[in-house]
């Protein structure tokens, strides 16, 4: 289902209409891919509890405060007002206690609904609070979208209320929708990773795989930050050379994509931004790199995949 679906648009009217919480799972790794455009219009006056998930990708020594307060003025910037900001893994069931103790707080006794992008590990959290709510399986599966074919699980919360699940939404700008089995294990991180630190002067180039190029075009000698699964290949070059460097090694040295599926990802798309604070060049879907003030910067990836800058995160 995608963001402008008339089901997925009649399922956010639905909870419009409904005095409920509604808990908005994002993916902290991929933040600005899992914002839903429009959230805050369509659920009216309900309250919206932001929960960001897959926690465990991000280093231990990261201040969880700190990360919450980057994530509540990131929200505000696309006019999300978040009630809480909660941060779990779904995956390594971490904090997911700290969450329902939330959830049971701001719900205060209403029904909540869950919502969220595909791929943000809602399924994996619903199960997860399926298991830790219920011995057995007790699931109720209803028709709670009138006009839609939606069957969505309902988990009791207590005598009358539920949290319901709803369909997860595509958002197109995502780098997943571009690879397919052994590529995209290659971007979407599964450990915490590991920041690479290159030292660069102006007129140097990184490529990420053979999947984005990050241009650092001027700028004093300086230390770039790169966020990405630990497994994606870096490969640094000159600027000047950076075109026939892919076209030498795309596909071999530089990977994913293998050869065969160089096709898919073209053509390119490039941005470029002047940095007036440190920032962090988004790639979406494929992880970020941390910049420099004043430096003027490029990004690119395969054609509607977009690259944002945006106020630091770590
Ligand atoms: P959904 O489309 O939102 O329902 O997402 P899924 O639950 O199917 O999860 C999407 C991907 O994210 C899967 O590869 C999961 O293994 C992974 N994932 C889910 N939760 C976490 C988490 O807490 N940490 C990490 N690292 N990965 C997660």
């Amino acid at each position: 289902m995608s963001l402008t679906d008339d089901d997925f648009l009649r399922v956010l009217s639905k909870i419009g209409e409904t005095d409920a919480l509604v808990v908005n799972v994002v993916d902290i790794f991929d933040f600005s891919g899992s914002l839903i455009p429009g959230l805050q219009r369509f659920v009216g006056d309900n309250p919206i509890l932001m929960v960001g998930n897959k926690e465990d990708l991000l280093p231990k020594s990261l201040k969880r405060s700190k990360l919450k307060d980057w994530m509540r003025q990131e929200a505000n910037k696309v006019g999300l007002r978040p009630v809480a900001v909660s941060l779990v893994s779904a995956k390594k069931n971490h904090a997911l206690a700290d969450l329902m103790t939330t959830i049971e707080k701001y719900s205060k006794g209403r029904d909540v609904y869950v919502v969220g992008v595909t791929n943000v590990g809602k399924s994996t959290l619903i199960n997860q609070i399926i298991k830790k709510q219920l011995g057995v399986a007790e699931l109720i599966t209803t028709s709670r979208f009138p006009g839609t074919t939606l069957d969505k699980i309902e988990i009791p919360l207590d005598d009358d209320h539920f949290m319901i699940d709803t369909p997860g939404i595509i958002h197109a700008q995502q780098m997943a929708h571009y690879l397919t089995g052994k590529d995209l294990a290659l971007v979407a991180p599964q450990k915490e990773i590991k920041p690479k630190v290159y030292q660069l002067t102006g007129g140097q180039t990184l490529f990420l795989g053979a999947l984005a190029r990050f241009d650092y075009l001027t700028g004093g000698k300086s230390g770039v930050v790169v966020y990405t699964d630990n497994n994606l290949p870096l490969h640094r070059t000159k600027t000047e050379n950076a075109v026939s460097f892919y076209e030498r090694h795309a596909g071999e040295l530089l990977q994913p994509p293998a050869k065969e599926n160089l096709e898919q990802i073209l053509p390119w798309e490039r941005f470029e931004f002047k940095t007036e604070q440190k920032s962090d060049l988004v790639f979406a879907g494929l992880g970020w790199i941390t910049v420099p003030a004043d430096a003027v910067v490029a990004g690119w990836v395969p054609q509607g995949v977009g690259v944002t800058l945006r106020r630091t995160m770590i």
